[in-house]
């Protein structure tokens, strides 16, 4: 796979604005819960993009005609916990009707693997969409393990948002998962010895919850 074939970089003017933002130590929880809010409702009109229709019959006050919707069960957006909760409301701002799964990852202590302690989404899994999402793709671990459990499931058509992706993040997430997407508000330069992005915006999850002074 040539480098990085399975990643796309919003490229919005908004998104990049907002995402520089973001990053700055100066900005509250309160400002940065906002702006992934808006980042997100940005995103979701390209996240959206590879939706699956079918043609629908419908009946105007003057004519039938052929129209579009979407195809097969509701699409499902699930968040990695905790930081990916954070991304949820700007993807059903355009999306409504989605379905939500929640798939809780923690590193296990023996193995240094990321091991799941929750997992809840929908049934019908094969039917529908799946867009993961988790503010920072950094080794790739966490997505990597969620999305093999999602497809354990049944999940066939998987699709994954982030903000801030690392390049090592998305060769292993493609190696691993080659049928998966990647969407990302920025791609940064590299991760650092102890994981996280550089430049990056720190611990996404602190940030969001104001849970680090
Ligand atoms: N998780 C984060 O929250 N930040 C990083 O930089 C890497 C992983």
């Amino acid at each position: 796979m040539a480098e990085h074939d399975n990643l796309t970089v919003i490229d919005h003017p908004l998104v990049r604005h907002k995402l520089g933002i973001l990053r700055g130590t100066g900005t509250s929880s309160k400002l940065f819960r906002e702006l992934v809010d808006e980042i997100m409702s940005l995103m979701a009109y390209e996240v959206t993009r590879g939706l699956e229709e079918e043609t629908v019959e419908i009946v105007t006050p003057l004519e039938r005609m052929t129209g579009r919707r979407l195809k097969g069960k509701k699409p499902v957006i699930v968040p990695v916990l905790r930081a990916g909760l954070g991304m949820v409301d700007g993807m059903l701002r355009v999306m409504p009707g989605a379905r939500i799964g929640h798939i809780g990852m923690a590193r296990d202590e023996v193995s240094l693997e990321p091991a799941e302690y929750y997992f809840k989404v929908p049934s019908q899994l094969g039917e529908r969409q799946v867009i993961v999402v988790d503010p920072m793709l950094a080794t790739g671990g966490s997505a990597s393990a969620a999305i093999t459990g999602l497809k354990e499931r049944g999940a066939t058509r998987v699709t994954f948002a982030c903000l801030v992706a690392a390049p090592e993040g998305v060769r292993a997430l493609g190696e691993v998962h080659p049928d998966v997407h990647v969407f990302a508000a920025g791609l940064d330069r590299q991760l650092s010895d102890i994981g996280y992005i550089l430049p990056g915006l720190g611990d996404a999850g602190d940030r969001l919850y104001g849970t680090r002074d």
